[in-house]
């Protein structure tokens, strides 16, 4: 078993409804439990267009390989209706695969650590709630990145459970 992060985001739509549902249908995947969610926060778009994004994060423990997954999650992604009609298009549901186990990877499809976690307030936000002592492999510890994100303006809301 792997623990693993992932990042959920949307911003088309009813941005909450698809996060909750597409929530489920990670646990759903084989071989995979749900271990942990983190609150619902809202951000502005960064390098996107539309709406202010829903944003989440996930932490699930897995038997599936980095890769499969990755390909597990694209496949939820296209069910709900994702479409990619041109770069940074606003998006029903975006997945990233944030943090597998303790790996890091670096292949033609798959980057983890994700290169853009560390960057971003409204993945470390949720991360660091799910794990407050998270260390990121090849990275260092998850919470000194917050002060380089601290303008980015992020706002929680109710916890999805
Ligand atoms: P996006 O348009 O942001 O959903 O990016 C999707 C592309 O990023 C796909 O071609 C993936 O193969 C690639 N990718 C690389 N690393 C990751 C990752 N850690 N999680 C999700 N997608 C990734």
């Amino acid at each position: 078993m792997t623990i693993c992060f992932i990042g959920l985001g949307a911003n088309l739509g009813d941005s909450r409804a698809t996060l909750q549902a597409a929530i489920e249908s990670l646990a759903q995947l084989q071989g995979t439990q749900l271990v942990a969610c983190s609150s619902f926060f809202c951000s502005a778009p960064i390098q996107a267009e539309g709406d202010d994004f829903c944003n989440a994060v996930v932490q699930l423990e897995t038997t599936l390989e980095a890769h499969p997954l990755l390909a597990a999650m694209q496949q939820i992604e296209h069910d709900f209706g994702r479409q990619r009609p041109y770069p940074n298009a606003p998006r029903t549901l975006d997945l990233d695969l944030l943090l597998y186990g303790r790996e890091q990877i670096d292949s033609p499809s798959l980057q983890v650590p994700h290169p853009r976690l560390t960057g971003r307030a409204f993945v470390l936000h949720p991360l660091l709630q799910l794990c407050p002592t998270l260390d990121i492999p090849g990275l260092g510890p998850a919470h000194a990145f917050l002060p380089a994100v601290s303008a980015q303006v992020i706002r929680e809301m109710d916890s999805p459970h």
